[in-house]
C-alpha cells in the first residue's frame, strides 16, 4: 500500500472523507500540499535562481544547471549534467511514472539575454523585490517559469503522488542564441532520454486578462513561426572608388535588396494560424468576429485584410515576412571590394517548406549570380489543438477560471520547441502566469525585468495543478 493510500485511509477514519473514490484521492492529493509553505519556498528558490549570472553571451549555464542539481540530490531526484561545451550547461531530470502513459517534458533555458547596467534601476542580478514585484534579468524570459516547473517536480516528489507518466525536467543552456549548444543539442545527442515523450510544456504562451483581473483566454500555443536566416553574396570587380563601376558587388547587392525591400510576399493561411484566430474570434467585436472565425474566407474583404495587417504582428502571421539586417561592403571609403554581403531575417509561416521560399526569393532576385546561403534554418511543424495536454489545462482553467477561452496562439518569434516537434513530441508554449498587464511585469529582453509577485507564485500552483491532472 502506498503511502498516500495509507495516509487517506487514516484521513477517512479521523472524518474527513466519508468515501474514498478515485475523484477524492485527487482531492487528497490536493490538500497533502502545504501550499503558502510551498510558495513561499517557490519565491526564495526563485530569488536565488534570478541571482545567477547566466548572460548568453557567454551564458555560463553550467551554474544554473549546478544550482538544480545540487538541489535534486537533496531531494533524492534521479538527475545528471550535461557539459557538451564548456560552461554550457544542460540538466536532465526525473521522477518515474508508471510508465502507463508516455512522460511529459517540462522545458525551460537557463540563459539570458545581455542588459545594460545604466538603464536598470535595480541590479540586475539583485533580484530585488520593490512594490509587488520581483526584478531580475530572466524575471519573465524565462526563470520564472523554470522555477514554476522546477517546484512542480519537487511537489509531486514530496507529496508522493503516484504518476502514470515520467515528469522530465530539462533545464537547457543557449536558447537566446538559437539552442544548438542547449536544447538542440539535447534533442540531438540523447533522444533517448527524451525522444519517448508525448508532451512537452515550453515558454511562449499568452493569456487574456482584462483590466478588473477577469482571465478571458488561456493560451495553448501549438506552433510559431520560423527563422530561415539567409546570407547573400554578390562578388565584382574590385577596383579605385574613382572609377565606378556599375556592376560592382555592392551596387548588385543593393539591387537586390531593394527588390527584397519592395517585395510583399502573398498572404498564407495556414491550418494553425486559422486555428489561432479562430480560437479567439468569440473575443472580438461582431462583424470582426466572424472574420476572424473564419479567416480564409475573412481575408477575401480587402477593408478587413488592411485593418488586420495594420497591427504588424498580425501581419507577420499571415505570410512570410523579410527583414534586412546585416550589411557589409568595402572596409576603406575609396575601395571597391571585390564581394560584398547582407545578411537577412526572413521567418515563414508554419508549415513552409524551406526549398520553396527560397527559390520565390531568388525568383525576386532575379540575379543568379547573388549566392543566397541559409544562415539558420529550419522547418516547423504545428501539434494537435485537440490532444490530452489541451484537454488537460482546459479542464484546470475551467476549474481555476470559469468561463476563460483556451486558444492557441502562434508565435511570431520562434523557441526551443522545434527541436522536440522534430522528435514527434508534441510541444507547447504555456505560460501559467496569468494578472492584468500592470500587474504582471515587463521588461521583456529590456531595462528593468520584472513579474509580479502575486502572479508569479499563483503561477507556480495554477502549472502544478495543470501537470498533476496530466500526469497522475
Ligand atoms: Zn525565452
Amino acid at each position: 500500500m502506498s503511502l498516500v493510500r495509507k495516509a487517506a485511509l487514516i484521513s477517512l477514519l479521523m472524518g474527513s472523507w466519508i468515501v474514498v473514490t478515485g475523484q477524492q484521492q485527487v482531492a487528497f492529493a490536493q490538500t497533502q500540499i502545504n501550499w503558502d509553505a510551498v510558495q513561499k519556498e517557490s519565491l526564495e528558490l526563485f530569488l536565488q535562481y534570478l541571482k545567477i549570472d547566466t548572460t548568453n553571451p557567454p551564458g555560463n549555464e553550467i551554474r544554473a544547471a549546478n544550482f538544480f542539481a545540487e538541489i535534486c540530490k537533496r531531494e533524492g531526484i534521479e538527475h545528471k549534467v550535461f557539459e557538451p561545451f564548456p560552461g554550457r550547461g544542460t540538466l536532465w531530470a526525473r521522477l518515474k511514472g508508471d510508465g502507463s502513459k508516455r512522460p511529459v517534458i517540462l522545458l525551460n533555458h537557463t540563459d539570458v539575454v545581455p542588459h545594460s547596467p545604466e538603464f536598470w534601476t535595480v541590479p540586475a542580478f539583485g533580484a530585488d523585490i520593490k512594490d509587488g514585484f520581483i526584478y531580475g534579468r530572466g524575471a519573465m524570459d524565462m526563470k520564472s517559469l523554470g522555477m514554476a516547473q522546477f517546484v512542480t517536480m519537487l511537489a509531486l516528489k514530496r507529496a508522493k503522488v503516484p504518476l502514470k507518466r515520467d515528469i522530465i525536467f530539462l533545464a537547457t543552456a543557449d536558447e537566446e542564441a538559437g539552442g544548438l549548444q542547449g536544447a538542440g543539442w539535447f534533442a540531438k545527442n540523447h533522444p533517448e532520454l527524451v525522444g519517448k515523450a508525448e508532451f512537452l510544456f515550453n515558454e511562449g504562451g499568452s493569456n487574456i486578462v482584462d483590466a478588473s483581473g477577469k482571465v478571458l483566454a488561456v493560451g495553448v500555443g501549438p506552433s510559431e513561426k520560423t527563422p530561415v536566416w539567409l546570407r547573400l553574396t554578390a562578388t565584382g570587380e574590385p577596383g579605385h572608388g574613382s572609377v565606378p563601376r556599375p556592376n560592382s558587388s555592392v551596387n548588385r547587392l543593393l539591387r537586390a535588396l531593394n527588390k527584397l525591400m519592395e517585395y510583399n510576399p502573398p498572404v498564407q493561411i495556414t491550418p494553425a494560424v486559422e486555428q489561432a484566430f479562430r480560437a479567439i474570434s468569440p473575443l472580438m467585436p461582431p462583424g470582426v468576429a466572424e472574420k476572424y472565425a473564419n479567416l480564409r474566407e475573412g481575408i477575401k474583404d480587402p477593408a478587413f485584410l488592411r485593418q488586420l495587417e495594420s497591427d504588424p504582428a498580425a501581419r507577420a502571421l499571415t505570410r512570410n515576412t523579410i527583414s534586412i539586417t546585416m550589411l557589409s561592403g568595402s572596409n576603406k571609403v575609396n575601395v571597391i571590394p571585390p564581394a560584398a554581403t547582407a545578411e537577412i531575417d526572413t521567418r515563414v509561416v508554419p508549415g513552409e517548406k524551406l526549398e520553396r521560399w527560397i527559390a520565390e526569393l531568388r525568383g525576386v532576385i532575379g540575379d543568379d549570380s547573388i549566392k543566397i546561403e541559409p544562415v539558420l534554418a529550419f522547418e516547423s511543424n504545428a501539434s494537435p489543438t485537440d490532444s490530452e495536454l489541451v484537454k488537460s489545462v482546459a479542464e484546470v482553467v475551467s476549474r481555476c477560471h470559469p468561463g476563460a477561452l483556451i486558444t492557441h496562439p502562434v508565435l511570431t518569434g520562434f523557441t526551443d520547441s522545434h527541436f522536440y516537434r522534430d522528435l514527434g513530441v508534441q510541444s507547447y508554449g504555456f505560460s501559467p502566469f496569468i494578472a492584468p498587464g500592470r500587474e504582471l511585469g515587463g521588461g521583456y529582453h529590456g531595462n528593468d525585468e520584472r513579474i509580479g509577485k502575486k502572479a508569479y507564485v499563483e503561477g507556480v500552483k495554477f502549472f502544478y495543478e495543470v501537470i498533476e491532472k496530466l500526469a497522475r
